[in-house]
């Protein structure tokens, strides 16, 4: 028996049940409890996702496992709490932030992620990675979510924690999120093993949209059947919950989701200026570049006639231009 990791997944049971404790329970908790209150978290979410809170002192976990017998050095190269800089002993690496334990794919905790209350950097913090905890593995939520997803075979992708929560109290029980780093290889093969479709739901900024770009390629190279929820003003799919509700999320923002194909051509025009004529026909050129290659006639037709009534130019001339290219291509 490997004794260690036992012992370290013990540590991180009891630490993510302390926490939640002092959330709930204590003075010192109140105002993360006002906090998540006031970002609409309700008490339903808060024990579904065992949120805690990690109070502003220097060793109130080290403390806690240092009275129940754990090696701190363990709990140290484990990621659980951090070595005093001059290696005198140990120091919580969590304080004064809202935790939300990490699990993984059974369900059991194995790291944290501390937000701080309001503003303030950095907004996340997470444990280190250890022998437990692989950032470029870890889906959240993924434990909750499996029973759903197996039955619907579908993942609803997300880029945070909190958007991950406001969709599952919405009734969307299907959600996971990365922990904040791009999503990999390894993420996708994972999800593959339990369904053929996701929807991806990043954050309506810049920086989500180009995300999205890049995850389409990877889920679509492990064979996913890839759709992408257009969320407008920048909003992200928390914030839009708690804006408009849950109903206009689900049959808005999920129902609403385009293909790939419809989602790369989108992003292209905002990146070109069609009033002037160089404009629209670099836009045309970069648009035919991704229609060009499905293999589909049908699936070509429907995105050349679309272009064509979105641009005024003749679906003869842009089927003639498509099917140069494409010869070129092959
Ligand atoms: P919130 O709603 O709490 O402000 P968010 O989830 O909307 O947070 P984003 O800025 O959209 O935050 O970032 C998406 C995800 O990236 C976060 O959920 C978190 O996992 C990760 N992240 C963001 N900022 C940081 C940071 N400074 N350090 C580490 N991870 C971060
Ligand atoms: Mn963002
Ligand atoms: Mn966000
Ligand atoms: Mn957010």
């Amino acid at each position: 028996r490997d004794m260690e990791l036992e012992q370290l997944l013990q540590a991180h049971e009891w630490t993510s049940k302390l926490y939640h404790y002092l959330l709930k329970n204590t003075e010192h908790g109140k105002p993360a409890l006002e906090y998540l209150r006031s970002r609409g978290i309700n008490d339903k979410a808060i024990d579904t996702f065992q949120i805690g809170y990690a109070p502003a002192r220097w060793d109130t976990l080290v403390q806690f496992l240092d009275k129940r017998s754990f090696d701190l050095k363990v709990m140290e190269k484990g990621g659980l709490i951090s070595s005093k800089q001059d290696g005198t002993g140990f120091v919580d690496r969590f304080r004064d932030r809202v935790i939300f334990p990490l699990h993984n794919r059974t369900g059991k905790v194995i790291a944290f992620a501390g937000r701080i209350l309001g503003d303030g950097q950095p907004k996340y913090l997470n444990s280190s990675e250890s022998r437990l905890f692989s950032k470029s593995r870890t889906l959240y939520n993924l434990h909750q979510a499996k029973t759903d997803i197996r039955k619907t075979r579908q993942f609803v992708l997300f880029e945070g924690y909190g958007d991950v929560i406001s969709a599952w109290d919405a009734g969307v029980h299907n959600g996971v999120a990365t922990m904040g780093t791009s999503l990999t290889e390894s993420h996708a093969n994972i999800m593959r093993s339990l369904a053929d479709e996701v929807i991806v739901c990043y954050d309506g900024d810049n920086a989500g949209q180009a995300a999205a770009l890049k995850s389409i390629s990877i889920l679509e190279g492990v064979g996913f059947n890839t759709k992408i929820a257009l969320l407008s003003d920048g909003l992200d799919p928390d914030e839009f919950i708690q804006k408009y509700g849950a109903e206009r999320f689900k049959s808005q923002v999920l129902d609403g989701a385009v293909t790939s194909v419809k989602f790369k051509l989108i992003y292209l025009k905002k990146n070109h200026i069609l009033l002037e004529e160089d404009g629209k026909i670099a836009y045309i050129k970069d648009a035919l570049e991704i229609i060009a290659p499905l293999p589909s006639p049908t699936e070509r037709e429907i995105y050349l006639q679309d272009l064509s009534a979105d641009l005024q130019v003749s679906y003869d001339s842009l089927k003639q231009e498509c099917n140069e290219l494409r010869q070129a291509m092959q």
